[in-house]
């Protein structure tokens, strides 16, 4: 089993690396932000120990770097601050677990081998159209490698869209699967969110996924334009 530790504090990481290497892992160790993110994205480990305040990159950036690239290796968030915030944050972007400084060895050890036992976590399907895709779970959204920022409603039209790719859709039916039942006004509304998702996703990008049909309503092209 190989892990990484990213860890800034070279007295500390050098003393995990011999503290995993005699548990028989096999340990490289990264002691800024920059280097953990590339090495983390180079090679395939079974496990991430991440700190979270590093030079260059802050260990929630590197985390929510890696989930934005589909990287699901497990990662245990080392860290001296101890508040509900920063753990329920670092959940949030993608951690799997947290373990606050000070810890004693075989507790660590403990929790990498239960992260390890569970593997990546599954992660539904991705929704795609050619090279728009929509990761249901995290609910971010990708046009190729760039990560697209759109508000929650945004993305709820647009995974209603990518689950119907190829169909026309009438502003009713996106209405009522997108908006809960007691909303009650203007159906135009419907309008506003496709005008604002094709900026960010064909205009920006100098695509045309997202067809209006005159009378009809919409279509996402099923080869994401
Ligand atoms: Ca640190």
């Amino acid at each position: 089993m190989r892990v990484l530790v990213v860890e800034d504090e070279r007295r500390l990481a050098m003393s995990l690396k011999r503290g995993l290497e005699a548990d028989g892992f096999a340990v490289d160790v990264a002691f800024d932000g920059n280097s953990g993110l590339s090495m983390a994205r180079e090679h395939r480990y079974d496990a991430i120990v991440l700190d979270l305040m590093l030079p260059g990159l802050h260990g929630y950036q590197i985390c929510a770097t890696l989930r934005d690239h589909q990287n699901w290796t497990p990662i245990l968030i080392l860290t001296a601050m101890d508040g509900k915030l920063d753990e329920t944050e670092g959940l949030d972007l993608g951690a799997d677990d947290y373990l606050t400084k000070p810890f004693s060895h075989p507790v660590l050890v403990a929790r990498l081998r239960a992260l390890l036992r569970r593997g990546a976590a599954p992660r539904p399907a991705i929704l795609a159209a050619g090279d728009l895709r929509l990761d249901p779970a995290s609910r971010r959204v990708w046009r190729g490698d760039h990560v697209l920022r759109l508000t929650v409603r945004e993305v709820s039209v647009l995974e209603y869209l990518l689950r119907h790719a190829g169909q026309v859709l009438s502003k009713r039916d996106i209405l009522d699967h997108v908006w809960d039942d007691d909303f009650d006004g203007d159906p135009n509304i419907v309008e506003v969110y496709v005008h604002h998702l094709r900026k960010k996703i064909d205009i920006a990008f100098g695509r045309r996924a997202i067809e209006t049909i005159r009378g009809a309503g919409y279509r996402l092209a099923a080869d994401g334009g």
